[in-house]
């Protein structure tokens, strides 16, 4: 518990430094703005022809997801959040790599079904990656935003998005993802740095999308010892878990090798990998 706060203060700490260390504050415990507890509140009809959403929360609000049934067998969803903020294509030019090919590998080796959170200037930076992981039904491609700046105005230090904006930064994601040719990405979003309140869930709901939160942080944003991720993730995983991770080599260097070790060892313990859309789904179907 003490070293998870530790690491918790100096991811902080390092999101807090400004345009250096931004990338990866998604995988940052939830922000320091006052969230509401928005229930789960199945449709009980998802979209025939799209993954499950939620109804809408109370008053208009964008519905908040953070972990599927407990009592629905063990399954367990990895996220990976691809990030790479709008001015950061200066540091791609340079030679710094948001993505990670290999991590992508070896879901695939693995048979890993898992959900990418993109942000449109990871899709534009990278498409035919994009494309690769969007058109391959191992994966499920969801919103980061387009910027991965913040929804609410103070986050990790991330610069805030104004308020009359956000909707359309959500949206220019998926304008992103299209021309990236990714053609059908899940309706759901994820504030960067996961810091959200009642008005920016407000401000987002036009948009269509349930908001994806998590239950397991695995601490993988500027980690080097691949084994401390791996433990963190097998300590927290319940049925039902979503696990909070990233796929962006530059700022999560040791993902890959700590996926290695969670994998087997999850299945081993009995648990089956989901996308985040079957744990909606196990939700929305019930009262
Ligand atoms: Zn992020």
């Amino acid at each position: 518990m003490i070293a998870h706060v530790r690491r918790l203060t100096a991811l902080a700490a390092l999101c807090s430094l400004g345009a250096a260390a931004l990338t990866a504050c998604g995988g940052a415990e939830r922000g320091a703005p006052a969230e509401p507890t928005t229930a789960v509140r199945p449709t009980g009809s998802p979209s025939p022809s799209g993954p499950p959403t939620l109804a809408p929360g109370p008053a208009g609000l964008a519905p908040v997801f953070k972990n599927g049934p407990r009592d629905h067998g063990k399954t367990v969803a990895l996220t990976f959040d691809a990030d790479m903020t709008a001015d950061q294509g200066p540091r791609a030019a340079g030679g710094e790599r948001f993505d990670n090919p290999q991590l992508i590998d070896t879901l695939r080796r693995l048979k890993v079904p898992s959900t990418v959170f993109m942000t449109g200037r990871w899709a534009e930076e990278y498409p035919d990656q994009a494309k690769a992981i969007g058109t391959d039904p191992l994966f499920e491609v969801a919103n980061h935003s387009y910027s991965h700046h913040a929804f609410t105005s103070r986050c990790y230090g991330l610069p805030a998005v104004a308020p009359e904006k956000m909707r359309a930064d959500v949206e220019r994601a998926f304008t992103a993802f299209r021309k990236a040719g990714i053609t059908h990405p899940a309706p759901y979003f994820r504030f960067p740095g996961g810091c959200y309140d009642r008005a920016a869930l407000r401000r987002v709901a036009p948009a269509g999308v349930t908001a994806v939160q998590w239950d397991v942080v695995s601490g993988d944003a500027f980690a080097t010892d691949a084994d401390a991720v791996a433990q963190e993730v097998l300590r927290g995983v319940k049925p039902g878990s979503v696990v909070v991770l990233h796929c962006t080599r530059s700022a999560a260097p040791a993902t890959e090798r700590a996926i290695r070790t969670v994998v087997p060892e999850l299945r081993e313990r009995g648990y089956r990998f989901v996308q985040v859309s079957e744990l909606i789904g196990a939700s929305a179907g019930r009262n």
